[in-house]
């Protein structure tokens, strides 16, 4: 069992630069001569590069360039990827901003310790990215079928029953009176793909753990049905040999059928041990981006000795709920603020020793 590359960076690589009229001559241990086209390249015209996906390879070739998440190169080529691919745009009109129809944001939010000021709440334009992925499960049997993770363009976090509600969305291809996107919030394509890419894998590898049990149950079945299958045959000749202890010939001819029966039955329960191997692959099909207005307000938290801290809360009309804001200390959300002394302003979870400093926005 296993991720195959069809799910890594080299794929994405190589289906992109030569999707793009550039060659891809892979040399190896995560290393590739690749001819790259203006567009991928950055540069006027084509240029002749090795690229390294591993950053060990790269400290062995220091002239590769490496490609990794968050790298520029990556982030260049996942924005020309989305912009040259399959890509639209769609607004969600019709949602209520006005502050008479929000709950207040006081209810979201709760801090011990310390004073919580909020500044009055304004509508902006935020961002809604939604990937699907081409999957394909390949084993005895070919299963192909798509899959659609959702990521929050303004926390790069992933969200769940937005597609469920889209359906009943009044979406327009136009923003007509619509908010758009301030591009001081647009983060980089390349990281909401990590997150998208990331929660795809998550879920394909617990698939992955399902199907190798159906799999080995499937398998179990038919080496059951092949070795009765032999046996009986073996049987059989072996009754058909008790008959024939008087003439040589007939014992010797029967003698050579069953070994050749006992050769294709060895042969016959290797092949299936052997075709049973399971994998998977993904690749990007499609990107939709979803516009819609979300109300920003501003917060203060105001804790004796300590300088005061500025944040936003989020409100999201269209699936009516908070967003909750990233813990100061290791960046998770939270809805819950401790403040201490010493140590200033964090979540429950660091509170208790238990969260470990990671991306934001996990
Ligand atoms: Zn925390």
């Amino acid at each position: 069992m296993k991720l195959e590359q069809g799910l890594g960076l080299e794929a994405f690589a190589t289906a992109l630069i030569e999707r793009r009229g550039g060659v891809v001559q892979p040399q190896g241990d995560g290393l590739c001569a690749a001819l790259l086209t203006p567009g991928l390249s950055g540069e006027a015209t084509e240029s002749l590069v090795t690229l390294a996906f591993d950053p060990d390879q790269a400290r062995e070739a220091p002239d590769a360039l490496m490609v990794t998440y968050g790298s520029p190169l990556l982030d260049r080529w996942v924005a020309e990827a989305l912009k040259k691919g399959r890509t639209c745009r769609l607004w969600i009109r019709g949602l209520r901003t006005h502050p008479k129809a929000l709950p207040s944001p006081s209810s979201a939010l709760s801090v011990e310790g310390a004073d919580l000021r909020f500044g009055d709440g304004v509508p902006r334009g935020f961002g809604t990215t939604v990937f699907s992925f081409r999957v394909g499960f390949h084993s005895d049997e070919r299963e192909e079928e798509r899959r659609a993770i959702v990521v929050d363009t303004f926390y790069g976090r992933v969200v769940r029953q937005f597609l469920e509600r889209l359906g009943r969305a009044d979406l327009a291809e136009d923003p007509g009176e619509a908010l758009g996107l301030d591009p001081a919030e647009r983060p980089d394509a390349g990281r909401l793909y990590e997150v998208a890419r990331e929660e795809l894998e998550r879920g394909l590898l617990s698939d992955l753990q399902v199907r190798k049990l159906a799999l080995e149950a499937r398998r179990e079945r038919e080496l059951g049905r092949i070795s009765s299958y032999f046996d009986q045959s073996v049987s059989e000749l072996t009754e058909e040999l008790a008959d024939a202890r008087d003439d040589p010939e007939q014992s010797q001819r029967l003698l050579g059928k069953i070994a050749a029966v006992q050769t294709e039955r060895t042969r016959q329960l290797s092949q299936v041990r052997a075709k049973h191997d399971l994998s998977v692959r993904a690749g990007l099909s499609s990107v939709l981006e979803v516009v819609q207005p979300k109300v920003v307000f501003p917060c203060r938290i105001e804790a004796p000795r300590l300088p005061a801290t500025e944040f936003t809360l989020v409100w999201d009309p269209f699936l009516e709920t908070w967003l909750a804001p990233p813990c100061p200390t290791c960046g998770k959300p939270t809805t819950r603020f401790v403040v201490k002394r010493l140590k200033g302003l964090s979540c429950p979870l660091c509170e208790a020793g238990v969260a470990k400093a990671g991306k934001p926005g996990r």
